[in-house]
């Protein structure tokens, strides 16, 4: 900014310099036509008086003709005009400038209130959004005085706003949203944090509460106060409010424990006929399982209930086993074996996807390594998160692995799919290229599903086009698809790019696609996804020769 403002300040001080100088540049040529004006004049008067031009004749027509002394002056007039006027102008020019500067950074600075304002703001109404909630609680817990008082989550749910939306319109259900926001804020001034987290959802944060009691009389209250019937395009309706109350630090050590808990004791509210409910752990037996599963998945890292499973890849150009992909398994405790779609996208929802991401990564690192060690010649694939690309800690959290494991970077491909980069795409640009600058390769997952332009591939630094296993599965049976896998396999080719066909279950669908060019391929046909002991023996006896593996 210091470097911006004394640039400013070099560049100003050079046009008022310049502009002066032009000021000055008409000044001069006045003086020398007034010069030139009284010199002829002059001369003629000379001519005229004394029939010659001597220097007595100059002599005398300048002492005597009233007119020539005014011509005499003239250039004075013009030598001190030319100055005066020059350095006003000036002036008045470099005010000018300096207003407008001032005018345009003061714009500036306004932009950039308001762009950091909207990153954690609602824009419909005005409250703090998801994210600034999320850091308020945790500011909250943090600060947390030692006189053990108690710190409140309640999450206020509109129950008929998707009713309201769907039959007077968007416009109407966003004006139920706006009113019933000004009546929260008016029901609660700091120290409460109201926010709207979702798009029916508002979160209130209470501090420093002396008993639980009281949070169940605010909860009344917020009720109370949504009880006055609201008008939306001349409609009178009500609001129908649910509450899920939880406390810290009895329901949860951190913000995505109790907001998780609190939408627990939401789900339980919304069947009650109080409106409200205090979250108990009794409630997660009744809940549907998914609403459960996100608090446990907190503790699934740490019990080490995750797994990686390894499925191969066959390089169809020199028929070896080239690549593996790790695919995340969760053993759980009652459940027990979770697929990923299980539970993927329910962390995504949360800041939990952080920590799976965190996790696979580093076992997958630490697998490459080991299988290097072993001889294992293997590119490792490793899924990552739509999440993630928005994440930018993630070059740095893959710098500190590396360091960390001694994985080669050769041995990690890491596989986005479209929509994680054309969600958010400068974001991700910038995240790819940073981890492609420390020798990661990257791959797109599930290609075809998404909406990636040309122009994007053309841009990212990718090793891999894998074609999505909706597309291969009926390449013989349905012309578009086959036409699809064609032209994907021609596309990733003249972009210099291997192609991966994903879900290859049948002979006969690997044939075509080896007619087709295709270079790598991966299915139950090979082999479904193993855990690391029964991949390690597969591998042993069926790198050299996996045709064996694809005949029995
Ligand atoms: P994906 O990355 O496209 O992985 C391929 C999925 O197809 C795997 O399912 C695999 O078991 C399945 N598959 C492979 N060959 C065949 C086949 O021949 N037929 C059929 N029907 N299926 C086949 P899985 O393991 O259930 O994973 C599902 C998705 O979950 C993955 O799709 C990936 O998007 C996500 N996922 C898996 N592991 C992770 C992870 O560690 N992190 C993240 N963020 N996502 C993961
Ligand atoms: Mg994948
Ligand atoms: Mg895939």
């Amino acid at each position: 900014m210091n470097l911006i403002g004394s640039n400013t300040n070099d560049f100003l001080h050079n046009n008022v310099k310049v502009l002066r100088s032009r000021v000055s540049k008409t000044a001069y040529q006045g003086i020398v036509v007034a010069v030139a004006a009284l010199v002829v004049a002059t001369l003629g008067a000379s001519y005229y008086a004394t029939g010659g031009i001597t220097l007595d004749g100059i002599a005398f027509v300048q002492r005597t003709n009233m007119a020539l002394w005014i011509m005499d002056a003239v250039p004075f007039v013009f030598a001190f005009w030319g100055q005066y006027s020059s350095t006003i102008l000036a002036y008045e020019a470099s005010a000018l400038v300096i207003d407008q500067t001032q005018e345009l950074r003061e714009r500036a600075d306004n932009f950039e209130k308001q762009a950091r304002y909207n990153v954690t703001h609602d824009l419909l109404t005005d409250l703090p959004n998801k994210e600034l909630f999320y850091d308020r609680v945790e500011q909250g817990i943090l600060s947390r005085d030692s006189s053990q008082r108690y710190l409140s989550v309640l999450l206020i749910e509109i129950g008929n706003y998707k009713q309201v939306s769907d039959t007077l319109g968007r416009n109407a259900s966003d004006s139920l949203i706006r009113q019933v926001s000004v009546r929260l804020k008016s029901a609660y001034s700091s120290p409460a944090t109201i926010a709207r987290i979702d798009s029916n959802i508002f979160s209130l944060l209470l501090t420093n509460i002396e008993n639980k009691e009281s949070v169940i009389l605010q909860a009344e209250n917020i009720h109370r106060a949504l009880e006055e019937a609201f008008f939306v395009d001349k409609v009178k309706m009500a609001c129908q409010a649910n509450i899920g109350i939880v406390y810290f630090p009895d329901h949860g050590g951190d913000v995505d424990t109790l907001v998780q808990r609190a939408g627990i004791a939401l789900y339980v509210a919304q069947n009650s006929n109080k409106g409200y409910a205090l979250y108990d752990p009794s409630y997660d037996e009744h809940t549907p399982r998914q609403l459960t599963l996100i608090s446990e998945l907190n503790q699934a890292v740490e019990r080490e209930e995750l797994e990686l499973y390894y499925q191969p890849k066959l390089d169809l150009t020199n028929n070896r086993v080239s690549g593996a992909e790790a695919l995340v398994r969760w053993n759980h405790p009652r459940h027990g074996l979770l697929l990923p779609d299980h539970f993927v996208p329910l962390m995504e929802r949360t800041r939990m996807i952080q920590s799976l991401t965190r996790w696979v990564i580093e076992a997958s690192m630490v697998q490459a390594v080991k299988w290097a060690q072993a001889g294992y010649e293997i590119c490792l694939s490793v899924n990552l998160s739509a999440k993630d690309l928005n994440n930018p800690e993630l070059p740095d959290l893959i710098a500190g692995l590396k360091g960390r494991t001694g994985v080669n970077p050769e041995w990690i491909m890491l596989e986005i799919t479209e929509s994680s980069i054309m969600s958010n795409p400068e974001t991700a640009f910038e995240i790819i290229n940073r981890i492609d600058q420390m020798g990661f390769r990257f791959s797109i997952d599930d290609y075809g599903t998404g909406y990636s332009s040309l122009s994007y591939l053309k841009r990212m630094p990718l090793k891999e086009l894998k074609i999505d296993r909706s597309f291969v599965k009926d390449i013989l049976t349905d012309e578009s698809d086959a036409v699809i896998v064609n032209a994907t396999i021609n596309l990733a080719h003249n972009l210099g790019l291997q192609v991966t066909a994903e879900g290859v279950n049948n002979p006969a669908v690997l044939q075509k696609l080896k007619r087709e060019g295709c270079d790598v391929v991966q299915g139950y046909l090979l082999a479904r996804p193993m855990p690391v002991g029964a991949f390690e023996e597969w591998f042993e006896s069926n790198a050299s020769r996996p045709e064996s593996a694809l005949t029995e």
